[in-house]
C-alpha cells in the first residue's frame, strides 16, 4: 500500500501557493486525484482539495477546457 505523500515528507499543511506540486495530485483535467489512487491520507486529501481549490480561486492553477 502507498503511503500518503504529505505525510513521508512531514508536511502537515498543503500550500495552496506550491504549484509545482499540486498538479501531481490532479488528473489531466484539472480533477483532483481519487485518495485510493494517490494513497493519501484523509486528512491531507481533505487539505489537498482545499489548497486545489484556493489555488484555483485565486488563478493559480488553471481550469483546462
Ligand atoms: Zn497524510
Amino acid at each position: 500500500m502507498k503511503q500518503c505523500f504529505f505525510c513521508s515528507q512531514n508536511v502537515d499543511q498543503v500550500d495552496y501557493k506550491d504549484v509545482d506540486l499540486l498538479p501531481r495530485f490532479l488528473t489531466f483535467q484539472s480533477k483532483i486525484i481519487p485518495a485510493k489512487k494517490s494513497g493519501l491520507c484523509r486528512k491531507h486529501q481533505q487539505r489537498l482539495t482545499k489548497a486545489v481549490k484556493r489555488a484555483r480561486y485565486l488563478g493559480l492553477i488553471k481550469y483546462q477546457p
